[in-house]
């Protein structure tokens, strides 16, 4: 006999799990035949909206250990030395909607929630150091054209290339993505980025600029293409299963937490716009400063409660962290909240994988499916001692800024193009196998439905590259074509 009797969403006990109430065994179903149509109504309204983008994705619980210390950059408690923090991990790909393979060639998602004592604070980077594009008025268009067709609901490269061709300061991404990294092994063996340029604070009120870098302990392993062409016929889900199973079988994958520190004012008069996202710092300018490591050790208990409810936000910062006038990141700082608005409800904060782990003094009140009673005082200034902000925080996030009101690209300056850093990953980064790779990977895409006008674009953007690829390139098309 089972433990448990099956219940109504109310609790009570439910007539039958498999009869449905009739008149008579061959009737008509009668209305008053709530349990099922509780069963029915409630199956209807399974699904929240995916994600768009990073529809497709999964992850797992785990915790971040500090070994070094960095206060001299931070006063955040998460980064204090020997601090363990718990936390969640997700993983996914951009493009592709909820079922599709994990094992397309696109850039991940690498997003991170850390638990902190003094409220949450995530990171939702990429396994990728750097974006397509630097300025936020361009991000919604981008997703578009690397997604469906309006009359077919086909994806097409000819889109792609059209605006990544256009955008030529897509380059530096464009190739990591064409590149072995642009297929991981699974999600394991990829390393994250923060990408964008954040800020820290030390205890004496110093700022910093800091890049994040995640580095996986099982080494960056990566895909053929035939091999994830062959897996997203056969297994769609091969990087959502392969984390689920290591972490089952107590293989815990860990990354290596380290930063780049860059003194607040280098930021001025460096070679490079330091907060322009298609750019690495180079290491041999600003060498990685090891923080500690974090290990994820538990998987979900129920996927949509705590991965497709999960809602990261880079403006969940900490004291001792904030943002930058990275373009892309301030926009991130609006989008990704009202994104979890939009998809999961004014209150999404408030469900348990979303909810830090601090008390919550907040003035706002109401709203939909709110569990959290609020109480009076719900207005500030008050006079019955609410709860006051933190003005060490006010002080923070600054930087001086003065000038008209533009819509302009950011300032050149002497090291700043589109092309530089690309070639350089190309040349100084990749070995030969690897530019053949990089090679057979952009002839093989463009070759699927790439035409002109944008076929002209694509050659010279590669020349633009690197001359050797471009003339590589070109020619394996122009061959494919014929
Ligand atoms: P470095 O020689 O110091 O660094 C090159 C870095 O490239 C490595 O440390 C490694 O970073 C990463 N890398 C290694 N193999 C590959 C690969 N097959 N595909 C992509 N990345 C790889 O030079 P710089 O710092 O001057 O950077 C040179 C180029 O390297 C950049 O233009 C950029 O494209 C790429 N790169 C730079 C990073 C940075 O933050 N400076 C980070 C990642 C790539 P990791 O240990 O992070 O894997």
């Amino acid at each position: 006999m089972a433990e448990h009797h099956t219940t109504t969403e109310a609790g009570a006990p439910a007539p039958s799990d498999t009869d449905s109430l009739t008149v008579g065994p061959d009737g008509p179903i009668l209305l008053q035949d709530h349990y099922l149509l509780e069963q029915m109504a409630m199956f209807n309204r399974e699904r929240t909206p995916e994600r768009q983008p990073h529809a497709k994705g999964g992850g797992a619980f785990g915790h971040l250990e500090v070994t070094a210390d960095v206060s001299a950059y931070t006063r955040a408690a998460v980064f204090a030395p020997g601090v363990k923090t718990e936390m969640l991990a997700r993983f996914s790909t951009v493009a592709g909607e909820r079922g599709s393979p994990d094992t397309w060639r696109d850039v991940r998602g690498f997003a991170l929630k850390f638990y902190t004592s003094e409220g949450n604070f995530d990171i939702v980077g990429n396994n990728t150091p750097v974006f397509f594009f630097r300025d936020p008025m361009k991000f919604q268009h981008f997703i578009r054209s690397q997604k469906r067709l309006v009359a077919s609901n086909l994806r097409d490269h000819h889109m792609q290339w059209d605006f990544w061709t256009l955008s030529p300061e897509s380059a530096h991404q464009v190739t990591y993505l064409m590149g072995d990294r642009g297929l991981p092994r699974s999600w394991r063996h990829m390393n994250g980025y923060g990408s964008h340029t954040y800020s820290w604070s030390n205890a004496a009120g110093e700022i910093f600029w800091v890049k994040y870098h995640f580095i996986s302990d099982q080494g960056v392993e990566n895909l053929s293409q035939e091999d994830g062409e062959r897996l997203a016929g056969s297994d769609a889900d091969y990087h959502q299963r392969d984390l689920y199973d290591a972490i089952e079988r107590g293989d815990h994958p860990s990354w290596a937490v380290k930063v780049q520190i860059m003194p607040f004012e280098d930021a001025k008069t460096y070679r490079l716009n330091p907060f322009d996202l298609t750019k690495v710092w180079p290491h041999a300018d600003y060498p990685l400063i090891d923080v500690g490591r974090f290990t994820l050790d538990r998987n979900v208990a129920d996927y949509h409660n705590e991965i497709e409810q999960a809602a990261f936000e880079p403006s969940n910062t900490v004291p001792g962290t904030g943002l930058s006038p990275d373009k892309m990141l301030l926009a991130r700082g609006f989008s990704y909240a009202d994104a979890h608005r939009a998809r999961i409800g004014t209150n999404y904060n408030q469900l348990p994988v979303n909810a830090p782990k601090t008390d919550v003094h907040t003035y706002s009140k109401d709203g939909k499916m709110r569990f959290r009673n609020a109480s009076d005082p719900v207005y500030a200034p008050n006079s019955v001692g609410g709860p006051v902000a933190e003005s060490a925080r006010a002080a923070e996030v600054r930087w001086h800024a003065d000038g008209d009101m533009v819509r302009a690209a950011y300032t050149l300056r002497d090291d700043d193009d589109d092309f530089g850093q690309a070639g350089t990953l190309v040349r100084h980064v990749f070995d030969e196998e690897q530019r053949k790779r990089l090679a057979a990977n952009i002839i093989g895409h463009v070759s699927a439905g790439v035409r002109e006008p944008v076929l002209s674009r694509v050659f010279e953007y590669w020349h633009n590259v690197d001359e050797d690829l471009g003339r590589d390139v070109e020619a394996g098309v122009r061959a494919n074509l014929a």
